[in-house]
């Protein structure tokens, strides 16, 4: 994998990752104020229902949103591994990752073989 292409994938993936991110700080905004209009109408009308609901899209938009961090966390370290010489190798095996798997995920630390294998682990423990 040629790094300067490398950094190009990792940079394009990063940009996308952030305008996700900065479109659920926009949400977070909305919701924010949602909360406090709802806030001013619970001495009248409840609606556990509604309540139930806001709260699991919070949940959810939440595990997103830790999902995007944990990715840009992932194309930072690849950034960093680009500058010190070692973008590509698997950190479990030390082999070169195919090109291919780099293409369709830059940030990836395993090769296919130990990807398996942790997700298989991570599967076994639950
Ligand atoms: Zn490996």
């Amino acid at each position: 994998m040629d790094s300067d292409y490398a950094r190009r994938l990792l940079d394009e993936e990063k940009a996308r990752l952030e305008q996700v991110h900065t479109g659920f700080d926009d949400e977070h905004l909305t919701d924010e104020s949602e909360r406090e209009s709802f806030a001013e109408l619970s001495g009248n009308d409840q609606h556990p229902a509604d309540i139930g609901t806001e709260t699991f899209e919070r949940e959810k938009d939440m595990s997103i949103l830790e999902n995007v961090e944990a990715e840009l966390a992932d194309i930072e370290h690849a950034l960093e591994r680009l500058n010190d010489g070692t973008y590509g190798v698997c950190e479990a095996c030390g082999r070169l990752i195919d090109d291919e798997r780099l293409e369709a995920m830059p940030a990836t630390r395993l090769c296919l073989q130990d990807q398996t294998a942790a997700e298989r682990q991570a599967r076994a423990f639950g």
